[in-house]
């Protein structure tokens, strides 16, 4: 096994041809990095390749420190036992904060609703990371989400306010119309954002004013 040596790029022969050549005869090709590339989220087959060249290209060590932090972070990354938004530790650092309200609950449904919610900076409550929508075509009820999580978080009478801020698509509007029914029954205010957010979008493509204007002009479900 192995390449032969002369197929391995010695060092100071910049071409990336070489080097996509070393790559062919291991494992791991330079078609593989660049289908891999490929596979994240908005690289397209242009941008892929000319992620995979620029690495194969450059010094090892800045190709391994990336991939050393990629690792890493990996590794330690885990959900926030509370509110199930990602952490380094056992409660993220927004259920650890004594500064946030804990009255108000913002439902999202995934971890990166949060980090735009957060954005706005206009938001001081906590949140609740339902992992999905309801979507009966894709089989996801609301057994599937973190509902059962969110009732026993709202068992104890802290929170008196929830905002369900889904996606302004088709699944959104059906997982905070059931949130807005199973909740307002309970005797809590549920508030839904104000108009103005793209609909049909992603709630994370909607602007930081656009958004935070949506927190700020919130009102009641039943209105
Ligand atoms: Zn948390």
């Amino acid at each position: 096994m192995g390449c032969p040596a002369s197929a391995v790029p010695r060092a100071g022969r910049p071409a990336a041809s070489s080097a996509s050549r070393a790559l062919r005869c291991t494992k791991a090709s330079s078609e593989d990095l660049i289908d891999e590339l490929g596979r994240l989220p908005g690289v397209g087959p242009k941008s892929a390749q000319r992620i995979a060249f620029h690495l194969l290209q450059a010094e090892p060590a800045d190709v391994r420190r990336p991939a050393d932090v990629l690792i890493e972070v990996k590794d330690k990354v885990r959900f926030c036992s509370i509110c199930f938004n990602v952490s380094q530790d056992e409660q993220c650092r927004i259920c650890r904060d004594p500064r946030r309200d804990r009255a108000l609950l913002c439902v999202v449904e995934e971890y990166k609703d949060v980090v735009a919610i957060e954005r706005t900076r206009e938001f001081r409550g906590r949140y609740h990371v339902l992992g999905g929508a309801i979507s009966p075509i894709d089989g996801i009820g609301p057994e599937q989400l973190r509902i059962r999580e969110l009732m026993i978080r709202l068992a104890d009478g802290a929170v008196t306010e929830v905002i369900p801020a889904t996606d302004p698509n088709l699944e959104g509007e059906a997982t905070a119309t059931y949130l807005t029914r199973m909740l307002s029954p309970m005797g809590l205010r549920v508030t839904r954002l104000a108009s103005g957010l793209p609909v049909g979008g992603d709630l994370e493509y909607a602007d930081e004013v656009t958004l935070g204007r949506a927190f700020a002009g919130r009102r009641s479900a039943d209105d």
